[in-house]
């Protein structure tokens, strides 16, 4: 009753603003078949795990409510006047609700895994009635159900064409993947001295529709859509490749090339021994490889995780931690995990000069770094002041503007040979 109370309240704002509101509705995947199997109460515990993410998902504006058994409702306010965009809008809370309710649940002591099956459809104003809107989405979110669930789907077929704008990505990045269109670009590691030892390799995409893009606009999409397993494989086949070409050069031999491994494709139970085929095949020198892991994988089967580590330690390949400090790395495993580096986060190294928590933050990791028997490198150092700060707290390696932009591999060849 609520629910439909804050509805009609929404309508009629609208009605004054103009702005679009959605309705969202979710309802989980073979919930029933968890309480046959597990029982009413882990039933209860799920149903009260998903209440408190899909709270945590959306404004305060907004409205939950569970309609009742496995079904729930979401009511968006305030999105945008123009249609399309507040379909976008109501797409991205959609599946950030969704990403939200697919983690794992800890019920009573044993893990959960759950997804779900959400409809959503617009409105503004009163152009459609409170019990047509909610059939809209319930209707919608049946169709979700028949085409495999897991998914969002919206009511008017015209506003899933909008939410499309992602699955063109999608398309276009398999493609590009299929037909090698992404190209690696290199950013030189610098260590106190100042000598150049190696770079970062960083993926980017010359779309020929969009123009460059970068990884924060299409990682996460790989990452969702498992595309981040042939481009993970691409670029750890491309690093290495490089690294053969360089080891012919004498006055190049001496770099490494860190690569960025996602959660996803470390998970995978062959990593280790695809990377071992990948400096096979290419002839590369595992000691100028390094991996860069996130933090994100310390969350979960860090045994396993660890076992991989060792294997690829063992045959001269580095690690470093990446983005380190945003995460939520536990110190045990952190002594645990045999890595060479961290890399301190640049969020923090931006502020290090004004902020004197970003500053006590970089000098802890840097001694944290130490007393682990670490190495430190700081990542988007872009001014001397900051360089400055870090090597006084006694960082020993840099990477940022300051030194060089991530550059075409001539490029980078070129400045390397200059410096
Ligand atoms: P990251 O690994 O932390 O990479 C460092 C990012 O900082 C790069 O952004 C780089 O261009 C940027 N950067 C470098 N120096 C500076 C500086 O002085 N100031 C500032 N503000 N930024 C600086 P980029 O290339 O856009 O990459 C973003 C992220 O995308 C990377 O963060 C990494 O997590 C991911 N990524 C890039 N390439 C790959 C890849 O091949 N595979 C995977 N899985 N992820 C990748
Ligand atoms: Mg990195
Ligand atoms: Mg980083």
């Amino acid at each position: 009753m609520l629910l439909l109370d804050h509805l009609k309240q929404a309508m009629l704002a609208s009605h004054r603003s103009g702005v679009f509101g959605a309705l969202l509705f979710i309802d989980l995947d073979r919930f029933k078949a968890l309480n046959d199997s597990h029982g009413h109460d882990k039933g209860d515990l799920l149903l009260q795990a998903v209440a408190q993410r899909l709270t945590a998902s959306v404004r305060e504006c907004d409205t939950v409510a569970r309609l009742g058994g496995d079904e729930f409702v979401v009511m968006l306010v305030s999105l945008s006047g123009c249609r399309e965009d507040a379909a976008l809008q109501a797409e991205i809370i959609g599946e950030k609700i969704r990403t939200a309710l697919n983690r794992p649940y800890q019920l009573d002591g044993s893990e959960h895994q759950c997804t779900a099956s959400i409809g959503a459809t617009l409105f503004q104003g009163h152009q459609t009635s409170v019990d047509e809107l909610m059939k809209q989405a319930d209707l919608a979110m049946y169709r979700t159900k028949e085409s495999g669930r897991d998914r969002l789907r919206f009511f008017d077929p015209a506003m899933q064409t909008a939410a499309l704008g992602h699955a063109d990505l999608e398309v276009c990045l398999r493609r590009a993947i299929g037909e090698r269109q992404l190209v690696l670009h290199y950013q030189a590691q610098v260590a106190a001295d100042g000598r150049v030892t190696g770079s970062e390799a960083l993926l980017r995409w010359p779309c020929p529709e969009r123009g460059v893009m970068l990884p924060a606009e299409f990682i996460p999409l790989a990452e969702r859509s498992g595309l981040i397993l042939p481009l993970g494989t691409w670029v750890l086949e491309a690093a290495c490749a490089q690294l053969a070409l360089w080891a012919s050069r004498a006055d190049l031999a001496h770099l490494s090339i860190a690569v960025n491994v996602s959660a996803r494709q470390f998970h995978e139970a062959h990593f280790a021994d695809q990377v071992l085929a990948i400096l096979a095949q290419t002839g590369a020198n595992p000691n100028r490889l390094q991996l860069e892991l996130t933090e994100s994988l310390l969350v979960d089967n860090v045994d396993a995780l660890i076992e991989k580590v060792a294997r690829l330690k063992a045959s001269g390949v580095g690690f470093s931690l990446d983005d380190f400090g945003t995460g939520y790395s536990s110190l045990y495993y952190l002594k645990r995990l045999p890595l060479d580096r961290l890399k301190i986060d640049r969020s923090f190294v931006r502020d290090v000069l004004s902020d004197p928590n970003d500053a006590a933050i970089a000098r802890t990791i840097v001694a944290l770094a130490r007393s682990l028997g670490l190495g430190v490198i700081a990542e988007g150092v872009d001014s001397e002041g900051q360089r400055d700060f870090l090597a006084n707290a006694g960082c020993d390696a840099y990477q940022g503007y300051l030194f060089s932009p991530p550059l075409p591999v001539a490029d980078f060849e070129a400045f390397v040979l200059r410096a």
